[in-house]
């Protein structure tokens, strides 16, 4: 028996898992897996009316589940990034979910590439280091130097700016990786070739501009490629851009640090056919991990029927997956293929069936496919 914790949130987040939450069932209607669920009141709803985002009790009740099922944050009403930072990226860091999945299948006829290429890229983004730590700030030349990185920063600059002043203000990001948090990225990217049966992984930075993180980091990888008998290529980002365009299916397994990520994630979910496809895992491999569409709330079309539940129906197919169901997983996937190669879809990939139509179309192929 599975505990599942449930967060609809907001907008379509609602309708996509309620689709997503019948596909479950219907899958515990035909096999071994068996759940309950908790529903939890988390969005923008809870928060205009009581000011809570999220509690400690609620991080209590979460931390005992063994995934969370979650739809989509953010509301027209509330300003950008309250939501955002206090529910969705607090949850990643206090359940330490380290490593952002996100799939990338080529969902045809929806690729808009020119030639037909086959394609199912594991995208694993780290999600926690890297240049989105919050680690910035600004300072002014000399007035604010207590600080030795400030200092160092300042000297750096100057080099270029020579012609600097003393009231000059500069701004900074920092990028930083540890050598734990590398290893144990790596060590589930190696782990997850391994369980795809793949011999090579991609490894994606700017270790030629970003020497110091991203040298440690190929060093690291190096060393866990020989552990783990497996090849390593290392792609720099902006040729990581162009050749997922040309030659998406020479990928399998792509470990990426999170800015880089973020930007090849997005890159990836319009490859294989636009948002209402894309799911992605948060995962904490020994912890609780949480599984979502990557689409938003979409205030435009919320409470319409137009929202495509395709998305939210595979990160419920990655969470059974996760769960160590992997054989339901592929019943859900192969039951979305069938779907569409009828000519069963959403207005956004150009078809005339509702959110709901859409699920009892997956779910009759799950049941059909079982008889
Ligand atoms: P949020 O602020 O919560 O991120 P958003 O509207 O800014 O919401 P998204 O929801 O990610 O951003 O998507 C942008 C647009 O893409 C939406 O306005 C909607 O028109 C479309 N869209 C997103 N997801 C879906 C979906 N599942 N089905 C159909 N259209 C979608």
């Amino acid at each position: 028996m599975k505990h599942l914790a449930l967060i609809p949130g907001d907008g379509i987040g609602k309708e996509v898992t309620e689709v997503g939450m019948d596909i479950i069932d219907a899958i515990s209607e035909i096999s071994s897996f068996k759940y309950d669920a908790e529903l939890f009141d988390i969005g923008s709803e809870r928060y205009l009316r009581s000011g809570e985002l999220i509690t400690e009790e609620d991080f209590d009740d979460l931390g005992k589940k063994d995934a969370i099922y979650f739809g989509a944050i953010g509301d027209p009403r509330v300003r950008p990034g309250v939501l955002e930072k206090g529910i969705l990226l607090n949850m990643r860091s206090r359940f330490d979910q380290y490593i952002n999945l996100r799939p990338v299948t080529s969902w045809h006829p929806f690729v808009p590439l020119k030639k037909h290429f086959d394609f199912d890229i594991c995208f694993l983004r780290e999600n926690t280091e890297d240049f989105y730590m919050g680690a910035g700030g600004t300072f002014s030349n000399g007035k604010d130097a207590t600080v030795n990185i400030k200092r160092r920063l300042y000297d750096l600059r100057v080099d270029i700016h020579t012609e600097s002043s003393s009231d000059d203000v500069f701004a900074f990001e920092l990028g930083m990786l540890s050598r734990k948090g590398v290893e144990r990225f790596a060590d589930h990217a190696f782990m997850t070739a391994v369980k795809r049966n793949e011999k090579k992984i991609t490894l994606v930075d700017k270790a030629n501009v970003c020497t110091s993180i991203y040298g440690m980091q190929r060093e690291i990888f190096s060393g866990k490629a020989e552990e783990y008998g497996i090849e390593l290529e290392c792609m720099y980002v902006d040729a990581m851009a162009m050749a997922m365009v040309v030659r998406p299916h020479t990928f399998g397994t792509v470990a990426v640090p999170n800015l880089f990520g973020d930007i090849l994630t997005d890159l990836g979910a319009q490859l294989q056919g636009g948002l209402g496809m894309g799911a992605s895992g948060n995962i904490n491999p020994t912890g609780v991990s949480m599984f979502e569409p990557i689409h938003g709330s979409a205030p435009d079309i919320a409470g319409q029927g137009k929202a495509n539940p395709i998305a939210a129906v595979l990160a419920a197919k990655m969470m059974l997956d996760h769960l160590g169901h992997e054989d339901m997983g592929t019943m859900i996937q192969d039951a979305v293929r069938r779907c569409l190669d009828d000519g069963k879809y959403t207005a956004d990939l150009g078809g005339k069936l509702t959110t709901r139509q859409m699920g009892a179309e997956i779910r009759k192929e799950i049941l059909g496919a079982k008889r």
